[in-house]
C-alpha cells in the first residue's frame, strides 16, 4: 500500500529529477530533495485538484521552474499556450502568466473558465497602450493597417487588423497589401521588423507605439561586448523586444521558442541568453550539457505566480482572477487572431 509518506517521497523524487538541473533562480534556492520535499505536498495537491476540476495548466516559460516542470500540462510562449488550451477542450484554463496571455486564452476558448494566479501579473509592453490610445494612432494615419504584437490586451487585438507573434511577424507584414502598417505596442520591435524588412528588400513604412518590454529593454550592447571579451567562443541569443542594436550584435535573435532551438542545435562553449531568467531556467533543464553564463533579467509580473496561488485559483476563484470579455470586444479580438492564423506562413 502506498502511503501518503511515500506518495511524497516519489513526488519529491520526480520533482529533483526535473529541477536538479536549475541554478538560475531567482529565489536563490538550490534544488535538492529537501526543497522538492517541501512542495511535493502541494504540487501533489495540485494535480489532484487538476483532475477533479477537469482544468489544464498553462505555464509560461517565464515563471517560477517548480510550477512549469511541478503541475503545468504545457509550457511555452503565451501563442503555443493559447493553442494548446483551445485544442484540449479544458472546463477550466489556470494560466500561469501575465494577464493578457489568459485573456488571449479566453478569447480562443471562450467556454471555459479562464483564472490567471494573480490579478496584479501586468505588462509593461501590453499595458502602454488601450484600445482608445489605438483608436487615436488610427485617427492619424488611416490607411495605416494595423497590426498587434500578441503581447496586448483584448482591448487592443480589438481595435487591430491583424496580430502576429514574434515568429510570423516578418511573413504577415511583408505580405500585407498596404505599405503602411500601424505596429503596436512594442516599439522596439518595431524598429527591429523595419530594419528587418529593409535587409530583406521590402518596402514598408512602420509606424509604431511608444510600448517597450521592461525586461529586454534593460539590455545594451555593452553587456555584449563585456561578455564576449570574457568568453571566447559564445554565442548572443536574444529576442526581438530588445534594442535594434542589441539585436544587431547578437548571433541569433528569435522567438522564445526559436531561441531554444537555436540553442539545442548550436554547439557553442557557452550562451549567453538576451531574455528573461526562466528561459534559462528551462534551458538548463532541458539541455544539461550546454553552459549559461547568465546575464538574464527577471519580469516581476511573471513572478507574481507561485504554487500556492495556481491552488486557491483552481480550489475556488476569486471574482478577481476569474477572466471575463465582453462577448461583442472577443469577437472583433478573435477576428483579430484568426487573420494571423490566415496569413501565418505554413510550416
Ligand atoms: S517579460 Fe516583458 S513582455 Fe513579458 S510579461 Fe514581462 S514585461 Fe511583459
Amino acid at each position: 500500500m502506498i502511503t501518503t509518506a511515500d506518495a511524497v517521497e516519489q513526488e519529491a523524487e520526480r520533482l529533483l529529477r526535473a529541477l536538479l538541473h536549475v541554478d538560475c533562480e531567482p529565489q536563490g534556492r538550490t534544488w535538492n530533495l529537501d526543497t522538492c520535499r517541501a512542495i511535493a505536498p502541494l504540487t501533489l495537491e495540485i494535480n489532484r485538484l487538476k483532475q477533479e476540476r477537469g482544468a489544464v495548466i498553462l505555464a509560461h516559460s517565464y515563471v517560477e521552474p517548480e510550477i512549469i516542470y511541478g503541475v503545468a500540462d504545457f509550457r511555452g510562449d503565451s501563442y503555443f499556450l493559447s493553442l494548446k488550451a483551445r485544442e484540449a477542450r479544458a472546463k477550466m484554463i489556470v494560466f500561469a502568466g501575465v494577464v493578457f496571455m489568459a485573456e488571449t486564452a479566453k478569447i480562443l476558448s471562450p467556454a471555459a473558465q479562464v483564472v490567471v494566479p494573480d490579478r496584479g501579473s501586468g505588462c509593461s509592453l501590453a499595458d502602454s497602450i488601450t484600445g482608445e490610445g489605438v483608436r487615436r494612432l488610427k485617427a492619424l494615419c488611416p490607411d495605416a493597417t494595423v497590426v498587434c504584437y500578441i503581447n496586448s490586451t483584448a482591448e487592443v487585438k480589438a481595435e487591430s487588423d491583424v496580430c502576429v507573434t514574434s515568429g510570423n511577424v516578418y511573413h504577415i507584414v511583408a505580405n500585407l497589401p498596404t505599405r503602411r502598417i500601424l505596429f503596436v505596442p512594442d516599439r522596439l520591435m518595431g524598429q527591429n521588423l523595419r530594419d528587418e524588412l529593409r535587409r530583406r528588400g521590402v518596402d514598408k513604412e512602420i509606424i509604431t507605439s511608444d510600448g517597450t518590454c521592461m525586461v529586454h529593454d534593460q539590455f545594451g550592447p555593452a553587456d555584449i561586448a563585456a561578455a564576449r571579451a570574457q568568453f571566447p567562443g559564445l554565442k548572443v541569443v536574444s529576442h526581438p523586444e530588445c534594442t535594434p542594436e542589441v539585436a544587431a550584435a547578437s548571433d541569433f535573435v528569435g522567438s522564445t521558442g526559436a531561441m531554444m532551438k537555436y540553442v539545442k542545435t548550436t554547439v557553442a562553449p557557452y550562451f549567453l541568453m538576451l531574455t528573461e531568467c526562466g528561459l534559462v531556467g528551462r534551458l538548463q533543464v532541458e539541455t544539461p550539457e550546454k553552459s549559461f553564463i547568465g546575464g538574464c533579467r527577471l519580469c516581476p509580473y511573471m513572478k507574481l505566480n507561485s504554487l500556492e496561488k495556481v491552488r486557491d485559483a483552481l480550489v475556488a476563484p476569486r471574482p478577481d482572477q476569474i477572466v471575463t470579455l465582453d462577448e461583442t470586444l472577443r469577437l472583433r479580438a478573435a477576428r483579430c487572431i484568426e487573420r494571423m492564423f490566415e496569413l501565418s506562413p505554413v510550416d
